[in-house]
């Protein structure tokens, strides 16, 4: 069984009969989850013949590191390989002293958003928490000795609102050394993912990817707005309790001619009134096989958009993708593809 998808409390229970003393449990999650050991082995405070055992018994196995891709922005785009040859992607973006890493919840998305790399790709399998850990992890531990503070940021590959057990299991974990009001959970706009964030007792932060102003719209790039009309879901992000001074933050990809224009800005602007929020106004990473007939806003239209949303008294940050020259940025994650990971899947036989 691996243990680095559990949380502390978890590991010292699956231990109980194994270890030699009551204080073993604790002291081997500290191991775990606080030193970031990779193997039995280096837990140099533990007498041999029990690390031997737990490594007969148990793993710390995380995923393989297939490939990392550095920016010249500083980013790095990780290809990572699972048990069964499924790939995923995760993108580091350290800054100074901290670092935002972007995590994938699945090795695909169902969901079909019509601007996405991910989505064209189609579903893949929801990510373990082993798994998810497993990336944190891997990307954590590579990150220069000076980033003291970390982001997460669900906005990596998948929908991780479709995934919400294992998502879960995977933030328990996580909260143990990332804080929740440092881990944001991007969603497509389910809306019994919302409010099963909701109810948790200690809540990441939500950001809904909105990406146009009116359910007609919307329902055009993302089709499940059909399933998830846009009233009812901003009904329901309304309803989402926010802690002292934290945001909601709305994502909108910007695409010319299609969602661009200022009236669409003042229309955003009145859907998200009253609503304490951040909008982060993405111009659109452009993919010629995928979706050759969209692209990005001139940086004109953009900043006009941007501007007018801050006349409207809304926050907003313009974020022009990190990664876009080794394809890191958003929406243009993707893993192997399906065609490259069958392909992988015969080399590795
Ligand atoms: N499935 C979740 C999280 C992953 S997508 C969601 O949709 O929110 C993360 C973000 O990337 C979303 O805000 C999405 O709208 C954005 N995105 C997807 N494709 C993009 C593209 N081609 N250019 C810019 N942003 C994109
Ligand atoms: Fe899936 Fe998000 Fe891409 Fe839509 S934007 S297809 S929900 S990953």
């Amino acid at each position: 069984m691996n243990l680095i998808g559990k949380t502390s409390a978890e590991i010292a229970q699956l231990l109980q009969s194994t270890v030699d003393r009551d204080f073993r449990g604790h002291q081997i999650a500290g191991w775990i989850h606080q030193r970031a050991a990779r193997t039995f082995e280096e837990m140099s405070n533990l007498p041999k013949a029990l690390r031997e055992t737990l490594a007969a018994e148990f793993s710390l196995a995380e995923p393989e590191i297939l490939e990392r891709v550095v920016s010249s922005d500083g980013s790095t785009k990780y290809l990572f390989a699972v048990e069964d040859r499924e790939t995923f992607e995760g993108v580091s973006m350290p800054d100074g002293g901290k670092a935002t890493l972007c995590l994938s919840a699945q090795t695909g998305c169902a969901v079909g958003c019509t601007f996405c790399v991910t989505g064209a790709l189609g579903a893949g399998r929801n990510l373990s928490a082993t798994e998810m850990v497993g990336q944190y992890r891997l990307m954590r531990r590579d990150l220069p000795d000076e980033v003291e503070r970390v982001n997460l940021v669900f906005m990596g590959m998948g929908e991780p609102l479709l995934n919400t057990t294992h998502l879960g299991q995977a933030l328990a974990v996580l909260f143990e050394r990332v804080s929740p009001k440092r881990i944001t959970i991007s969603t497509a706009g389910i809306i019994p993912g919302i409010r099963w964030m909701a109810e948790l007792p200690r809540r990441p932060k939500l950001a809904l990817s909105l990406n146009a102003p009116d359910q007609k719209r919307r329902q055009e790039i993302m089709p499940i707005t059909r399933r998830y009309p846009l009233d009812q879901l901003m009904a329901t992000v309304r309803a989402f309790p926010l802690e002292r001074g934290r945001r909601i933050t709305f994502e909108y990809v910007l695409i010319r001619d299609f969602n661009d224009h200022i009236s669409d800005a003042e229309a955003v602007a009145r859907l998200t009134e009253g609503i304490p929020s951040k909008i982060n106004v993405i111009p659109l990473n452009e993919d010629a096989e995928h979706f050759p007939e969209l692209k990005q806003p001139s940086r004109d239209v953009v900043d006009s958009f941007a501007r007018a949303l801050r006349d409207a008294g809304r926050v907003v940050t313009v974020r022009w993708s990190k990664g876009a020259d080794v394809a890191a940025a958003c929406g243009q994650l993707k893993g192997l593809g399906s065609t490259q990971r069958s392909r992988q899947v015969q080399e590795h036989n």
